[in-house]
């Protein structure tokens, strides 16, 4: 391991944890399983972005270094130019290379108690560390609490919006208020990761901020409501000279063939996500009412995913052991100082009811 090797790491790798990411479980006596770990679409994708990746066949050739196809399409969709976003192998990619960019050894990144843990592991990973701010009794990401975190080292501040594991969101004017509150030389970077899910008024997925401020990031992905985790496909719209830094970092071919073609295509079936996003609101409600009849909290949420609060860490761990012998696989939060909770992705009407019986048979 590390610690043998005379190797000289830089500082922070060999500290950083290893992130753990959602089990996909094991079929069953020929059952496969019901995978709510990962807050994947269970729709899965366009079937008009199947078809492209299918025929996405010349494997010899690189894929445009620029994505500038991709980056156009996304252009279109969303209503931005396409010259201030930068694609990457799924938003992890992008929130790495903005710390390269902007982190160094002994700064630190700023994000909420139970926000995003890449963040905070990638952060130690160039010898940074990460600061928590308290959270609202509720989960809340706590803007007051946020900027009072703020320090000389501060670099970035992280927020997810919506936050992956609470399923919760802060309003556009707290978002607003929180860039307002930082010094111009942080930069926020606002993770919108669920942002097709969330269906209110008073949501900002950051764009906005990005157009009036030069320290303001979003970060967007193929991988949720878009069901194409697999290939890995993110991208950010950011200030120019955000831009700038980026392309200089990243790897020219950073984003493979299949996964720009299908991106593209995903864009174009607005049918598919519409159904996606039906679906889920659908099976959420469902969810959300039967979990509370079987007497669980749960944090409201405007994703595709629940916080679902058990009695203690016992409760959650007994849970999660039966839920996965049932063959349902949800996503412990332990690692987010939550381990009396479990987060469980909404998923297709029949795995939903895999996961209520194996539940309602716990309790
Ligand atoms: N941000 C948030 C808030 C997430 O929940 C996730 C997925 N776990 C990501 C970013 C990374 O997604 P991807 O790299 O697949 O785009």
């Amino acid at each position: 391991g590390t610690r043998n090797s005379p190797l000289v790491l830089r500082p922070g790798i060999a500290e950083a944890p290893i992130y753990v990411p959602g089990a996909h479980g094991d079929e069953k006596d020929g059952v496969p399983p019901a995978v709510l770990s990962a807050n994947e679409n269970p729709l899965g994708p366009s079937p008009q972005a199947l078809d492209a990746y299918r025929g996405s066949a010349a494997l010899e050739r690189y894929p445009d270094g620029g994505a500038e196809k991709l980056r156009a399409a996304i252009g279109e969709k969303f209503g931005l130019d396409p010259a201030r976003i930068v694609c990457g192998a799924g938003s992890d990619e992008l929130i790495t290379l903005l710390i390269r960019c902007y982190v160094g050894p002994g700064d630190e990144v700023l994000q909420s108690q139970h926000g995003f843990l890449m963040y905070a592991i990638t952060a130690k990973t160039v010898g940074a560390s990460a600061v928590l701010a308290p959270e609202t009794p509720d989960l809340l990401c706590d803007v007051d609490a946020m900027l009072a975190a703020v320090t000389d080292r501060t670099r970035i501040c992280f927020v997810a919006n919506p936050n992956n594991p609470t399923g919760t969101y802060i309003p556009a004017s707290e978002l607003r208020r929180l860039r307002e509150g930082l010094r111009a030389d942080i930069l926020l970077a606002v993770d919108a990761a669920y942002s097709e899910y969330v269906d209110a008024d008073d949501y900002s997925d950051g764009a906005d901020l990005v157009r009036d401020y030069d320290n303001v990031v979003m970060l967007r992905t193929f991988s949720k409501a878009f069901g194409l985790a697999a290939l890995r496909v993110g991208w950010c719209y950011a200030p120019a000279a955000v831009v700038d830094a980026l392309n200089r970092v990243r790897s020219p071919f950073n984003v493979s063939v299949p996964a720009q073609v299908a991106g593209v295509a995903a864009l174009g079936d607005a049918a598919h996500l519409d159904r996606s996003l039906r679906e889920n609101k659908e099976q959420r409600a469902r969810l959300v009412g039967a979990l509370s009849q079987l007497g669980l909290s749960i944090t409201p949420s405007v994703t595709n995913f629940l916080l679902v609060h058990f009695a203690d860490a016992t409760s959650a761990s007994a849970a999660n052991a039966h839920l996965s012998a049932k063959g349902v696989i949800v996503r412990s939060v332990a690692a987010y100082g939550l381990p009396a909770s479990l987060r469980m992705t909404v998923g297709t009407a029949e795995e939903n009811d895999r996961l209520l019986s194996a539940l309602t048979d716990f309790l």
